[in-house]
């Protein structure tokens, strides 16, 4: 793996949520993190998701609006974004690109910390995202993506490859949203699928099993296959993001992974 220009990656803590069972779907309590995964490559900083708003914090039915009264938060002052990033050294203006999965609500919550940024985004995400279908309007919350649409704005409509040198390629897996993105990390050691909302939990990747809220089913079932085929085809591990078990398995901030 000589080509390498990723030298280490931190998972950075983020708000938990639990949701009250849902029915057949989900039978039992659903216990998921939303942790944003910092990248340090040899030309800057990358983020890869920026979590939740700390005005979840302490109201989440006001910022995120009244669906979610049912879910329980468990979110800490200390694991804030810009908490995390200037503990590990840095400045908030050191990260030089902000990568989104998608745009749902617990992904977009730190984007305002990084105007100078360039954001990347999958195609057809942005606008889905100001006028989404209305099974999907409670996920996409307006206080975190209008502030950013001054923005500098990157809408990729294939694979990119941020650097040209293959060490973190942001790839297509859409269906859980039109624009929804999975991004391959080569660190020195190993190489991470980072698979964002593309599948949710371990079990769901094993069974191929889409999410109810998914915008294309069908598509999500796809790009799911496709986590599988990088995961083979680069000896790579998946880390999905939203999976409690994942996080528990890989080390956290301050620890970096090499
Ligand atoms: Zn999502």
């Amino acid at each position: 793996m000589s080509i390498a220009k990723c030298r280490r990656m931190w998972g950075l803590a983020g708000a938990q949520f639990t949701i009250p069972p849902m029915g057949a779907e989900r039978p039992e309590p659903f216990t998921f993190v939303c942790p944003p995964i910092l990248i340090e490559h040899e030309k800057g900083l990358v983020l890869f998701d920026t979590g939740c708003h700390p005005n979840i914090m302490n109201d989440i039915v006001g910022y995120w609006g009244d669906f979610w009264q049912m879910i329980a938060v468990k979110f800490a002052p200390e694991e804030t974004l810009d908490r995390q990033i200037k503990g590990l050294g840095y400045k908030l203006d050191d990260v030089r690109y902000v990568i989104l999965s998608h745009l749902h609500m617990d992904h977009t919550g730190g984007m305002a910390l990084f105007p100078n940024a360039k954001f990347l985004v999958g195609s057809n995400e942005i606008r889905f995202a100001y006028w989404a279908d209305p099974q999907q309007r409670q996920f996409f919350v307006m206080g975190d993506l209008l502030p950013t649409r001054g923005f500098n704005w990157l809408e990729v409509d294939q694979d990119y490859d941020l650097f040209g040198d293959g060490s973190l390629q942001m790839l297509k897996t859409p269906g859980h949203t039109p624009g929804e993105c999975t991004l391959l990390v080569t660190l020195p050691s190993r190489r991470f699928v980072l698979t964002g909302d593309t599948v949710h939990t371990r079990q769901d990747l094993a069974e191929e099993k889409p999410m109810m809220i998914d915008y294309d089913p069908a598509m999500a079932v796809q790009s799911l296959k496709r986590l599988k085929q990088l995961r083979d085809q680069h000896n790579a591990t998946i880390w999905i993001p939203h999976d409690i078990d994942d996080w528990h398995d890989m080390p956290h901030a301050p620890a970096a992974i090499e």
